[in-house]
């Protein structure tokens, strides 16, 4: 098996805060891991170190074998903007934008690349509002969206440009309860389909239910990872009993 993501030693500071403290992991083909610990350990950090959305202040990113960063230094502009494209990103609070349309949003990026025809990019933007259950918003503003609908339209969009891995940073988080669960559907059914993702996550049902594998961070640490089984039915360490039992 190949790795898609390959961390070792991330080490991240802001000023004299250490925020990830040699943090090590493997993401392969086709996994789909969860990331759960308190608020502050470093998730969000850690996620968008990969994509490039923070530098790192020292260890190394490999992503599909290729080096993003290596012992803390990091590979020409170029070979970044290539290496990252291959990811994509949903955040909390979706970053639509509010004066492009549905399918507005979806193309944006596709059509600025120039790679393929107008055509193709329609196409593709169609076929991803279905799958996400959308096709009928496809003309509709952002603000004329529950926050379930905007979420499943980011995840289109991240879509969009056929990203080998996606990264989701609490996507469940800033939705009424009961929009959760369109979104989280649409999460499980490309697990189903093996896409590589990471989900960073508060919903531990989900976590258990979706991912093949869990990682516990807490103040910049990867203290425990398991599979679902391991992390949420027998925990080694008291730190994780302490989390699961404030989740639940
Ligand atoms: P989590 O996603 O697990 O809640 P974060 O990665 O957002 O954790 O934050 C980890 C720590 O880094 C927190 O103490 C946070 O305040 C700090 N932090 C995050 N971003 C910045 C920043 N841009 N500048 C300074 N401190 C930051
Ligand atoms: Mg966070």
């Amino acid at each position: 098996m190949s790795n898609m993501i390959e961390v070792s030693d991330l080490q991240k500071s802001f000023g004299n805060l250490d925020v990830l403290k040699k943090v090590s992991f493997n993401i392969q083909a086709g996994e789909a891991v969860a990331v759960i610990g308190p608020s502050g350990s470093g998730k969000s950090t850690m996620l968008r170190s990969l994509v490039h959305l923070e530098e790192i202040t020292g260890g190394s990113i490999f992503i599909q074998e290729k080096p993003l960063v290596e012992n803390g230094k990091y590979a020409s502009g170029a070979s970044i903007r290539e290496i990252t494209a291959s990811m994509g990103m949903v955040f909390q609070h979706f970053n639509l934008f509010p004066h492009l349309t549905v399918r507005g949003n979806l193309e944006l990026a596709p059509r600025m690349l120039k790679r393929e025809s107008v055509k193709e990019i329609m196409a593709r933007s169609e076929n991803l509002l279905s799958k996400v259950g959308l096709a009928e918003k496809a003309d509709v503003y952002p603000a004329k969206l529950s926050g379930g609908q905007k979420q499943r339209v980011a995840i289109a969009r991240a879509l969009m440009l056929n990203p080998d891995i996606l990264l989701f940073d609490e996507p469940t988080s800033a939705l009424d309860p009961e929009l959760t669960g369109e979104v989280l559907r649409v999460i499980r059914q490309l697990a189903e389909e093996n896409m590589t993702m990471i989900v960073v996550t508060h919903e531990m049902n989900f976590a258990r239910d979706v991912a093949d594998r869990v990682i516990f961070m807490d103040k910049g640490e990867i203290t425990e990872s398991g599979t679902p089984e391991q992390i949420f039915d027998h925990p080694q360490q008291e730190r994780t009993r302490m989390f699961l039992s404030q989740e639940s």
